[in-house]
């Protein structure tokens, strides 16, 4: 490839945060809901609680602030809108039933 550069960071380019390193590793187009094109830059860093390796995505002009790869990152935590359809949904189906 011709593009030596798929970041469009300088070569070596990374930020880190509290000692956790996050490094550009490609960045692609990116529509949003309003129709409206813009960058979206991918990130990898290592978990640090586990070790493990993941990708963090923001836009061109952000810097990344996730800390810590998909597992480790609140695992007890449940989505309270997602909780709040399914108690509604449970409803519907009791008040069916009867
Ligand atoms: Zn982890």
């Amino acid at each position: 490839m011709a593009d030596d550069n798929p970041t469009g960071f300088p070569p070596g380019h990374h930020h880190v945060l509290d000692g956790q390193r996050y490094c550009p590793i490609r960045r692609r187009p990116y529509v949003n809901k309003l129709g409206e094109a813009m960058a979206l830059v991918d990130w990898e860093s290592d978990c640090p609680d586990c070790g493990v390796a993941f990708v963090v995505s923001t836009r061109f002009s952000e810097t990344p602030t996730r800390r810590r790869c998909g597992d480790c990152k609140n695992p007890r935590m449940v989505n309270p809108t997602k909780r709040k359809l399914w108690r509604q949904r449970y409803a519907i189906a009791q008040a069916r039933r009867v």
